[in-house]
């Protein structure tokens, strides 16, 4: 049980017909309660961390415990670089040991995409790391003031995209958003089926957050085997936190270290639970 390659994970989902968590972090307390629910119910991961978050979270200090807490765990985990978008941070995680990253190329034309795509294929292959692309745009927001509106993946394109880009994940845009769903996320699962029966690599389902277990389940079912989490974790160390403090009238910093894990810990748990259903 060590640090593995995402498509080792992604193949054993896809045998089993479930999904593989891909929990976002931003601290050590986050990588902390992740890898504690994944040993705890001896459930494979994907520890991740996005390109955007680097300013609070800086790769050259996460990168290494991220390795190192996969390297130690009793679970596999494979870790993974999310939302690259600079050939130098990509680079970066790779010669710091994740075992895959993404490149996301998808406010690119498709042209462009699939060349960029494939040149940091090359990149990726020479570290044996894997490489998740993306289509479409997933809506909405992480933080950011601007809302962005969903554009649906056309499966004509998945489909020259995934074979022409050398990627081992492809994620797809369905209708699901970054960060909190303003209202109920409307998936389309047509579409979904339409991708996965014609692509040949494990489709990603980025913006998981907020959606229910049955929508969860539905795209397991239609082909998604990585699932993002990131914002739910987010919400729930903060949440944790905050009720720690209210309730304690000399708070530490010991305290508020164990109420980190803690909330992470029960999102991931809770999660890993619907995507092994
Ligand atoms: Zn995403």
């Amino acid at each position: 049980m060590t640090l593995v390659r995402m498509d080792e994970l992604l193949k054993r989902a896809a045998a089993k017909h479930i999904g593989c968590g891909a929990f976002n972090v931003g601290n050590m307390e986050m990588v902390m309660g992740a890898v504690k629910a994944a040993e705890e119910m001896k459930c494979p991961i994907i520890l991740q961390i996005a390109e955007r978050r680097l300013k609070h979270s800086p790769l050259e200090l996460m990168g290494p415990m991220m390795v190192q807490a996969a390297i130690e765990s009793s679970a596999d985990i494979a870790v993974h670089f999310d939302h690259g978008i600079s050939i130098s941070n990509i680079r970066k995680a790779l010669e710091l040991g994740f075992t895959s990253v993404m490149f996301d190329g998808s406010g690119l034309p498709l042209a462009e995409n699939i060349e960029k795509t494939k040149a940091i294929s090359l990149i990726a292959a020479e570290f044996g790391a894997c490489l998740e692309g993306e289509l479409g745009v997933v809506g909405g927001n992480e933080g950011e003031d601007v809302m962005i509106k969903t554009e649906y993946t056309n499966p004509a394109d998945a489909l020259e995209y995934s074979r022409a880009a050398g990627i081992d994940a492809l994620a797809v845009a369905i209708g699901n958003a970054h960060g909190h769903y303003i209202c109920e996320p409307e998936l389309k699962f047509d579409v979904l089926r339409e991708i996965d029966e014609i692509v040949d690599v494990p489709l990603v389902l980025h913006g998981g957050s907020g959606m229910n277990a049955q929508q969860f389940q539905e795209a397991i079912q239609n082909g998604i085997r990585k699932v993002n989490i990131a914002t739910a974790s987010f919400q729930e160390l903060t949440r944790n936190v905050s009720s720690y403090v209210k309730s304690n009238s000399a708070p530490t910093y010991f305290g508020l270290n164990e109420a980190m894990v803690e909330g992470v810990y029960h999102n991931v748990k809770r999660h890993i639970e619907i995507f092994n259903m």
